[in-house]
């Protein structure tokens, strides 16, 4: 009996479910879609995957095919419908069972749904959560409904009532015949219809996408440099490679666990320090889970205008006030400073995305989900819960009842005292204004 791994949001061979499950058959073979869905221009106008998360992920993809291959697991990879390459292969194959990763948002069900329209009943689905910190079946809420609004309640409860389940480690070397003929390909740029990014040497975020540069990144941050023992203190900068641990990117495809993440955080806490900056890194960690909880539980609600709260605002959408925001062109240079970031990276650190989304929203009076777009085009890291959901608290329709608006002004005086980072990017053009 032949099983399929159909990878998505988890690029991964350590600490995979659904690997571990298709590997108590006898054959295993893995597969990648480039679903061109992900490639095409999306409701607000913006492509869905620009340049920097796709080379991203062809390099996450490239070292899950290495990866594999060390296990004598084929990785089969298109570009194209999902509902076309993966049921063909399935038959081809004669696959009994495809494991995958359970996602639950419009375009990945879309994609789900259409390829298990073409499989048909002859092969049987199973779809695993394993994207998050604390399983599903671990919290301390029965129904998805009864998820609080607000992170601290959640976060309490999980901390009090919920374990972090252990890593499962995959060992199983297949033998050499279940590493059957694969001519397919990876994609460059070009084939996904995308240009090559322009380095540039003030990337906050000059890493590689892959299962192995993510343990290298935690090899950096925890272990050589000792930087996760200062995490909280620094984790607002804005300048450089280390003022937080990076591993977002890796997160959002799954190159590397929330798991993984935490039991190596554990590891440095009795081995090296335990301290509130240790302890803050598994904080911003069920802040990555409440995300997803929160979209588990309203659904689409995540991308409407009145957002979870059901909330109208006398929302705006002025096109050059598009250009101008994106283009980093407003009368803000802590604005502009971060708009140039992401449009020249792919990055933005977490204090410019709350500043620059305040500024889209609450300032000019923006439709938010326009900014949500352009977000989910340009960052490598995006992650379809923590965008919308950071977007809607953000605008005032998520989870924070407050409805706050950042002062930009003061945020640059306190976080970008000396302007470094204004002038990093902005190179004295617009600083003065
Ligand atoms: C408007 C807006 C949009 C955002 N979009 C995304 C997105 O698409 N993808 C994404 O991963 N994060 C998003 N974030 C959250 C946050 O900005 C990034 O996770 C963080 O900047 C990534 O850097 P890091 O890995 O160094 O984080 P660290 O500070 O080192 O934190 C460790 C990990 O905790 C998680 N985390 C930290 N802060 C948050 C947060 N506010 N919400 C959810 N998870 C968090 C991330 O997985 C992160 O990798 C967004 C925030 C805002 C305000």
């Amino acid at each position: 009996m032949t099983n399929l791994v159909w990878f998505r949001n988890d690029l991964r061979v350590q600490d995979n479910s659904s690997l571990l499950k298709a590997s108590k058959g006898e054959k295993v073979m893995g597969v990648y879609c480039f679903d061109t869905l992900y490639f095409e221009k999306g409701d607000f106008g913006f492509k869905k995957t620009e340049r920097f998360r796709a080379k991203f992920l062809i390099e996450s993809v490239r070292e899950l095919r290495e990866n594999l291959k060390k296990f004598n697991i084929p990785l089969f990879v298109y570009v194209g419908k999902s509902a076309e390459h993966i049921p063909k292969l399935a038959k081809e194959h004669q696959v009994h069972k495809i494991y995958l990763q359970k996602e639950w948002t419009r375009d990945e069900v879309f994609i789900s749904d259409s390829v298990k329209r073409e499989v048909g009943e002859a092969v049987q689905f199973e779809e695993t959560y394993d994207q998050f910190l604390f399983h599903p079946e671990d919290i301390p809420y029965r129904e998805f409904e009864n998820i609080p609004k607000v992170f601290t309640e959640f976060r309490k409860k999980c901390e009090k009532f919920s374990m972090v389940r252990p890593e499962v480690s995959f060992e199983k070397i297949f033998p050499i015949t279940n590493y059957v003929e694969n001519h397919t390909k990876l994609p460059s740029l070009t084939d996904l219809g995308l240009s090559e990014p322009t380095p540039d040497s003030r990337s906050a975020f000059p890493f590689q996408g892959g299962e192995t540069q993510a343990l290298r990144r935690i090899a950096h941050y925890f272990w050589e440099t000792k930087k996760l023992a200062y995490y909280k203190k620094t984790r607002n900068g804005l300048v450089g490679t280390d003022y937080s641990s990076k591993l977002s990117a890796w997160l959002a495809n799954g190159s590397i666990s929330a798991r993984s993440i935490y039991w190596q955080v554990k590891k440095f806490e009795k081995e090296v320090k335990k301290n509130e900056d240790t302890y803050w890194l598994v904080f911003e960690l069920i802040w990555r889970d409440f995300f997803k909880y929160v979209s588990l539980k309203h659904g689409p609600k995540i991308f409407r205008l009145k957002g979870i709260l059901d909330k109208q605002y006398d929302w705006q959408l002025d096109q050059s006030k598009l250009d101008q925001w994106i283009e980093g062109n407003i009368p803000d240079a802590f604005v502009n400073a971060n708009m140039k970031e992401l449009e020249k990276t792919g990055w933005m650190s977490n204090r410019g995305r709350q500043n620059v989304a305040s500024y889209w929203a609450k300032e000019l009076e923006q439709d938010w989900r326009f900014g949500a777009a352009y977000f989910e085009s340009m960052l490598i890291d995006y992650d379809v819960h923590s965008n919308w959901g950071n977007w809607m608290y953000n605008s005032g329709v998520g989870n924070d009842p407050r409805d706050r608006k950042f002062n930009t002004k003061l945020q640059a005086e306190r976080y970008d005292p000396n302007g470094k980072f204004q002038k990093h990017w902005l190179q004295g053009s617009l600083f003065d204004q």
